[in-house]
Parts: C-alpha cells; structure tokens; sequence
C-alpha cells in the first residue's frame, strides 16, 4: 500500500481526508451493508427481506418493534382490497395475503382473521363504483346490498340513513403490533442485528453519508441507509420533509360488548365503515374480547409521536357515543374498556414515499403509510430491499411514490 508523505498528504483535498476518517473509524466498528432506522411495518419488512437476499442488515428503532408510539403499534389493521381507483394498492393487497398467510405459516402463528368488511352510504356513489369496478376486475369476491339485506344479515345494527352497502367477505383483520415482534423475531433469527437506540443522519462524505448517528454517542457505519421513520420522519430530516408529511391524531375505543353477548365479537360481526362530513368512523368487531372497535377518523390535530400524551379526548368519546347510538344502538350505554391515541402519517397524496435523499445519494427515504400501510408491508419491504440493491426497475412505481413537490398548505 501506498504511503502518504507530507507533499502528498496535503495534496488530499478536505473531502478526501474526510472519507479516510470516516472509513477508519468504520472500520472500527462493526459494520452492516444496510442499517434500516424504523423497525414498523416498513422498516421491519424491509430488513427482513434485505436478510433473507443475504444482506448484513442492522434495523435500529428507538423504541423497539410494535412500540405503542409506532403507527405499526395498534392491535389491529384492517387488510381490505377496495382502494376505489388506486389499482395499484388493490394487487400490492392481494399479492401480500398472499405474503401474509405463507408467513403465517412459516411462523406458525396467526395474524390474519376474515372478518369480511362492510362500506356503508346514504347512496351508491362514485368511491363505491370505482371500488366495486376494481374488485370486478381482479375478481375479489363483493356484493352490492340493501339497507333491507345488510339488516337481515346483521339485526344487531341499524341501518338508519344507510341506502347501500358494499361487502368485501374476504377481507379482514391483522395483528398489527404482534406482526411487527413477528418481523422482528424472524429478522433477529435469520441473522440480522437489532439495536434499541434513536438514529439520526451522523457523518456526510461527500454525496454519501457516512454513518447514523446514534443515542448512546455511538455511530452506525453503512453502505446505504433507509429511513423508515413513519410518523418521525418529518423529525428526522426537518428540511426535506418539510411540509410533506402530516401527522393527525386519532383516538379508538374499544368498547365493552354486553354481558353474554357475542353478536359485536369475531367472528360474528364484519369490519365497518362509512364516510360523513366530519370524516367517518370504522371499526371492527372485538377481538379477544378486548371490546367492539370504533374509531372516529378525520380529526385534523397535529400529534407529535414522542411526547404527546395518549389520552382520548372527551370530544372522540362524545362523537364515539354519538354514533354508535345511531348505528349500534345496543352498545350506547357500554363503558369504553380500552382506548388508544395513535397517529398517521399522510403524505400530500396518501401515496407511499419510497425515494433516495436529494442531497444523499446512499440514504433512502420509507414512509407516508397514509393510513393504510401496515397491511402492505411484506410487499413493501420487498419492493425497498430490491429498489436499494438496485434491482427494481419499475418506472410506474418509481414515479407512485417520488417525495412530491406539493406541500401541506
Ligand atoms: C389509528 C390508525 C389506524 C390505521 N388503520 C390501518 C388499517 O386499518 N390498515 C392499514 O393497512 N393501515 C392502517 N394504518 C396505517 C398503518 O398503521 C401505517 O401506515 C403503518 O403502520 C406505518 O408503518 P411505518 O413503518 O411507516 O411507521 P411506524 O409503524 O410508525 O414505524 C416507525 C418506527 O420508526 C421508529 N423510529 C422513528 N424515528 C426513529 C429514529 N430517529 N431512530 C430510531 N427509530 C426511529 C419508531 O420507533 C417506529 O417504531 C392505521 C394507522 C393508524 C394510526
């Protein structure tokens, strides 16, 4: 090896003598071809797959897999196919029940749960048609019913100010949170290191960077970084996500089903769901009888994911009432026995964010879930492990999912 004399060391130029640092102090840590920062659905599946195509992968999640700040952390996510005319998600959703149940499978433990889902209206709209249209043509089994059928079917509901409804029977329920220890399990089994610190961009080189910077004062040496941060990642690169992502609160109760009564239990009710001006509810049936699920959607308060407090507002529990003595009048009276705060991650056009930094050549950026990422994730990660090894070279999804230029006003 060539030795630098004093003449030829100063003819290093500052950036250069940065990158020999930077490589003498990787080399003095133990390093991984990846280092995946966010171990939700995204980040967990992405290191997953990485592992399984024989990359040293370490995945890096300030507060470990499944935690109750993730977006990933609920219970339960729903898994449906009708996504109106965004055809994309529809086949991503069904290639990943596929993923979903071989993992199941191979793990030998269940994640999935039909329930089967029911959209509710006052009247058949366009969001309907387009949806049916889609379940039409990737042939995902659907009907189309009356207020007077979707009442003969479910005679624990009502169906006041319903004119139709649309019944997706093979859709359902996924563990969320145990899905991701699943992940994480499988990941930490097939090799793959896991470390509880907060990870934030350390050392550039360059166009590249260098190393994550960690919470303990440590630094993660790497080839490639991917950021799956979810909710976080706006913290995590202030100036590139700036008004890219938004992070709303949303409150779901479980409320207490009646004593001997197993109509609001799975597997005896559907998923639900329906639109108002005020954003709509949904829900699901309960679950290990940990109580019926209702959750007010279009609240519009920014929810920060670290500090926040995650206590209900008294306002979501009035609309939650409010509602289910319109449409579960048997249940308005029940306590609430469970409730969770968690928040979403939208990004300007609900589509997913899979793109590299604009200044960073090796660093990745993973998120804007938009409410409806967890069931993707093992086609997700899939999808993020190949486009970093440079082997997906899919245009159309290339563009999908560009960090936009569009802003939150
Ligand atoms: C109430 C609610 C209902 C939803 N319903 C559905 C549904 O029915 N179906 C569906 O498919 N989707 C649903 N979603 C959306 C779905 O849950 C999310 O899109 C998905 O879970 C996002 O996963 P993620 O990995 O991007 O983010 P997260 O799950 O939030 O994971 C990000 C991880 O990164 C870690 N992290 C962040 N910053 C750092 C850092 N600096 N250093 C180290 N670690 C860091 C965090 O600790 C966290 O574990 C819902 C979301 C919410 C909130």
């Amino acid at each position: 090896m060539r030795r630098l004399n004093r003449r030829s060391f100063l003819k290093v130029t500052g950036a250069q003598a940065a990158v020999l640092a930077l490589s003498r102090r990787a080399a003095a840590q133990p390093s991984s071809d990846v280092v995946v920062i966010g171990a939700g659905a995204f980040g967990g599946w992405t290191a997953l797959c990485l592992r399984e195509m024989g990359v040293p992968v370490t995945l890096v999640d300030a507060y470990g897999a499944g935690n109750s700040r993730a977006s990933s952390g609920g219970e339960t996510r729903q898994i449906r196919a009708g996504y109106e005319d965004r055809e994309l998600y529809t086949r991503w959703v069904l290639d990943a029940f596929g993923r979903w149940k071989a993992r199941e499978a191979e793990w030998g433990r269940r994640l999935f749960y039909e329930t089967g889902r029911l959209l509710l209206a006052p009247e058949w709209n366009h969001g309907l048609e387009t949806t049916k249209a889609a379940l039409d043509k990737y042939k995902v089994p659907n009907e189309r019913l009356t207020p007077e059928e979707v009442r003969r079917r479910h005679p624990q509901m009502s169906t006041e100010g319903v004119g139709v409804a649309l019944f997706e029977p093979t859709t359902g329920v996924l563990k969320a949170r145990e899905g991701c220890l699943a992940v994480a399990e499988a990941f930490r089994n097939k090799g793959g290191r896991m470390r509880i610190s907060r990870a934030g961009p350390g050392r550039r080189a360059g166009s590249r960077l260098a190393d994550v910077a960690l919470s303990d004062g440590s630094a993660l040496a790497a080839s490639t970084f991917v950021f799956a941060c979810g909710p976080w990642l706006g913290k995590v690169f202030p100036d590139v996500m700036k008004g890219k992502l938004f992070t709303p609160r949303r409150d779901v109760f479980f409320f207490g089903t009646p004593a001997g009564d197993d109509r609001f239990s799975y597997p005896n009710f559907p998923n639900y769901s329906e639109e108002d001006s005020g954003g709509g509810y949904y829900g699901f049936p309960s679950f290990d009888n940990r109580g019926f699920k209702v959750c007010p959607a279009g609240e519009k308060t920014a929810f920060d994911p670290d500090t926040d407090e995650r206590l209900v507002s008294p306002y979501q529990v009035k609309r939650a009432r409010d509602y289910l003595a319109v449409r579960f009048p048997v249940l308005k009276d029940q306590p609430v026995v469970e409730t969770r705060v968690c928040q979403l991650e939208m990004s300007v056009d609900e589509h997913f964010i899979v793109d590299r930094h604009p200044a960073l050549e090796n660093v990745w950026l993973v998120g804007g879930g938009s409410g409806h990422g967890y069931k993707h994730g093992p086609v997700m990660g899939e999808y993020v492990a190949r486009r970093v090894m440079g082997q997906d070279k899919s245009p159309e999804l290339e563009t999908v999912f560009r960090l936009k230029a569009q802003t939150f006003a």
